[in-house]
């Protein structure tokens, strides 16, 4: 049984944070389709540089070339036992197309926890947050911050401050999201797979409800 998971939330919700503790534990990839977006800016692939037209001003990557890159990114063998995705599906059309992705091949969404947290919180988050070049891990100037200042704990690469990430940006994406995102909550709330998970509190308790809720998921495949 292949256990697939949509982490939604707002932007700065700390999807990004949990979802790679979470997998880890799980044993299943974490997917977060800013991720792969950055990662294809920094190799200046086609996809890239499109996608960073949009992402610098706070704005939604076309449904077409989401959806294109996620079905190619489900397909890979790494994805046999399931997988998080986190920051996709992001529109009603994107959710609707993986929906289809995952009937093709047999399978569909298991949970999708909703992080919830107040506006007030997102903005303090997303402005200290301090991002890994490598590998996109997340530290945060005081609420989460790197052993060492400017260096990533995990692989000791660099961590720099989003460009999307500057005020300005920042109030744009929570209105995108508000806008484009919140109607995936009653989407999910109407098929019975949405719980909301308080992300208000420190890492460490957010992580152990989210990991209690997805271990309830895989025992009751056995
Ligand atoms: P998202 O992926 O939802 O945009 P991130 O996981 O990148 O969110 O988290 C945004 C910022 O908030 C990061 O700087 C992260 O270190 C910090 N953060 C995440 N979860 C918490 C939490 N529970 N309490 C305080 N800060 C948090
Ligand atoms: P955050 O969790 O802080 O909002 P992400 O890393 O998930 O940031 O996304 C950064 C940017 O990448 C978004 O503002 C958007 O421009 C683009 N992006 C990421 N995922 C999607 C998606 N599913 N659909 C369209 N654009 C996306």
């Amino acid at each position: 049984m292949r256990d697939f998971f949509v982490f939604l939330g707002p932007p700065g919700a700390g999807k990004g944070t949990q979802a790679k503790v979470v997998a880890a534990r799980l044993g299943i990839p974490h997917i977060s389709s800013g991720d792969i977006f950055r990662e294809n800016l920094k190799n200046q692939t086609e996809l890239g540089i499109l996608a960073n037209e949009y992402i610098k001003v706070g704005k939604l990557v076309p449904d077409d070339v989401t959806v294109r890159m996620i079905r190619e990114r489900i397909s890979r063998t790494d994805c046999g036992a399931g997988a998080i995705l986190d920051g996709f599906p992001r529109t009603p059309a994107q959710a609707k197309a993986f929906d289809e992705i995952l009937k093709e091949i047999g399978c569909q969404i298991n949970k999708v926890p909703y992080i919830k947290v107040p506006e007030k919180v997102l903005i303090a988050r997303l402005s200290g947050r301090l991002t890994c070049r490598a590998k996109g891990h997340v530290f945060h100037k005081l609420h989460n911050p790197p052993r060492e200042s400017g260096v990533c704990d995990f692989d000791g690469s660099e961590l720099y401050q989003r460009e999307d990430d500057k005020p300005e940006t920042v109030a744009r994406r929570i209105r995108v999201y508000e806008e484009q995102t919140r109607p995936l909550v009653e989407y999910y709330m109407d098929r019975g797979i949405l719980v909301e998970v308080d992300g208000d509190r420190s890492i460490d308790l957010v992580t152990s409800d989210l990991i209690n809720l997805l271990e309830e998921v895989e025992k009751s495949d056995v």
